[in-house]
């Protein structure tokens, strides 16, 4: 193919109407098709990267393997896709600015006045462009964040008005997203709100193609007439977008509405039925699972849905590999304490204790991993869930008082998890955490080897602190081993309790790679760890 074209996703409304699954569910119907197709995330934020955000502003940070700390919905591409993204896919406004703000620095605008127009979306225009321009990619979708009529959307929306101009008919389209609501007291669906955000669009001086209407009752033959007359679009160009039982469900659903046809035939690109053998595999699984198990997601940001999204998604995919329904439980650990903690935990078949940064809820934490390490419960701990396993078990079995890491207490006497080497003369927040994909050696016979069944792994890794390989030894004589290093640092990864039925600890991030097309391997093993129990406790 001589050019990548180009999609443009907007939202318009309201914020929340799934831009990013729509933007994957395309993808996938493209990709299904034999287009290689990758998504970007545009976010009109000033902070560089959401790794200083805190999971109640945006959710979950999603990494990549090279590194980029990312908005949660590049979770969702990788999801949908299982193509790998990059620090390429996901922009913020902080960034656009540092670079033209560097730019400037260095001399590059000498004589010019640094202006929004041109440089500012010069800069946004050539950062949409790298991905194409790379040669990797048929089709390049574009979600910008937000909502039409923000102020911080404007470069945004003027970068895709000219971009749309410079690239020309068929290789740039603009899909806009909005919302059809339903007022009960009226009994009907309203279209005025998607008229006024086309008209918003249409004042930047940018006319949707498409138009992808979020409802919750099926638009009627007459509101889709209506709305593309008022919204200059044709009208099998007015796609609903209906709520959806899953997100998986999503690609079957714009299918069926032919948003992949009418896409391609703008673009000027040939359609053919996309094959979804395996995607329609999966989804018959998740739906008919044979049996189920309780697991119970034990973190502190557990009220928020979006704060473990990789988690949740990784369960689902574990789940219908193994046609098991896996129902998890969110347990706030900051009300977890010894009194309750029976009464909390008891009936789970298994429990996992999230990554995490900070003080708050770390006690209910190491309270429930005691409880799953003494009743036998099959336990995950990731991140800092792996570190507080290594804290409780330094406590509890080897009476190491007051055992922590130096993240919560400094001055601990038994600092049996603490700064990594290259983080002690870090002082800077953003982006500066030990990031991305690295190399895991697995040791021979343990869980850990059986589950990846293969010698060396790569996972992706956000922490600043690890094990403090000083107390290796005693804490393996105990009887908590490690079970993966990393080959040049030698730093522990993996800790595992061989007398436990199922007890894993991993340093890193296993859910950031579980795909539909590839469940995660430990995520399945722990599944299976928790069906297990759950049979045998029924037995007795
Ligand atoms: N706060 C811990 C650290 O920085 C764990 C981080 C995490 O769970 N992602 O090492």
């Amino acid at each position: 193919m001589a050019t990548t074209k180009y999609i443009f996703v907007t939202g318009g409304v309201s914020s929340s109407l799934g831009k990013g699954i729509i933007a994957a569910s395309l993808a996938k119907l493209l990709q299904a098709q034999g287009y290689r197709t990758t998504i970007q995330k545009l976010d009109p934020y000033i902070n560089i990267d959401p790794g200083t955000l805190n999971p109640y502003e945006h959710g979950e940070c999603y990494v990549t393997d090279d590194g980029a700390e990312t908005d949660l919905d590049l979770g969702h591409y990788e999801r949908f896709l299982n193509v790998p993204t990059s620090q390429a896919n996901n922009v913020t406004t902080g960034r656009i600015y540092q670079s033209v703000i560097d730019k400037e620095r260095r001399g590059e605008f000498l004589g010019k006045t640094v202006q929004v127009i041109p440089h500012i979306t010069d800069e946004i225009k050539s950062r949409i462009q790298i991905l194409g321009n790379s040669g990797e990619f048929d089709i390049v979708i574009t979600e910008i964040g937000g909502t039409v009529g923000d102020i911080e959307s404007l470069p945004y929306i003027e970068a895709v008005r000219q971009l749309k101009w410079d690239l020309g008919e068929h290789n740039a389209l603009v899909i806009h997203l909005t919302l059809v609501p339903y007022l009960a007291a009226a009994g009907e669906l309203k279209t005025k709100p998607t008229q006024h955000s086309v008209k918003t669009l249409m004042e930047s001086g940018v006319q949707a193609d498409i138009l992808v209407c979020r409802t919750e009752h099926e638009l009627p033959l007459d509101l889709r007439v209506k709305l593309a007359r008022f919204c200059n679009v044709t009208q099998d160009s007015v796609i609903q977008s209906i709520d959806a039982k899953t997100i998986y469900d999503v690609p079957n659903l714009m299918l069926e509405q032919g948003l992949d046809k009418i896409v391609l035939k703008k673009l000027d690109l040939k359609s053919e039925t996309p094959d979804l053998k395996h995607w329609n595999a999966f989804l018959k699984r998740h739906k008919n699972p044979k049996s189920e198990v309780t697991i119970g997601l034990i973190g502190k940001y557990v009220e928020l849905q979006d704060s473990y999204k990789s988690i949740l998604e990784a369960f689902i995919h574990a789940g219908a590999e193994n046609e098991v329904k896996v129902n998890v439980e969110s347990i706030h650990s900051e009300y977890l304490n010894a009194d309750n903690i029976k009464l909390k935990l008891s009936h789970l078949d298994g429990a996992l204790v999230a990554p995490g940064f900070g003080e708050r809820g770390i006690s209910g934490k190491i309270e429930a991993i005691k409880y799953v390490r003494e009743n036998n419960i099959p336990f995950l701990g990731i991140c800092l869930g792996m570190q507080m396993a290594v804290i409780e078990f330094s406590r509890n079995v080897l009476g190491f008082k007051d055992a922590n890491s130096t993240e919560m207490d400094e001055n601990t006497k038994y600092p049996v998890i603490n700064l990594m080497e290259e983080q002690k003369d870090v002082t800077e927040k953003g982006g500066t955490m030990r990031l991305g994909q690295w190399d895991c050696e697995l040791v021979e016979n343990t869980v850990a080897s059986s589950v990846y069944n293969h010698k060396v792994i790569k996972e992706r890794h956000r922490h600043r602190y690890e094990f403090n390989s000083d107390y290796k030894a005693e804490i393996e004589a105990g009887g908590m081993i490690a079970t993966g290093f990393n080959p040049e640092t030698k730093l522990v990864e993996i800790v595992e309790i061989p007398s436990h039925p199922w007890f894993v600890g991993v340093q890193y991030h296993p859910e950031y790679k579980s795909t539909v097309a590839k469940p995660h391997p430990l995520f399945m093993a722990f599944v299976m760890a928790a069906k297990k129990h759950r049979t045998a406790n029924k037995k007795k």
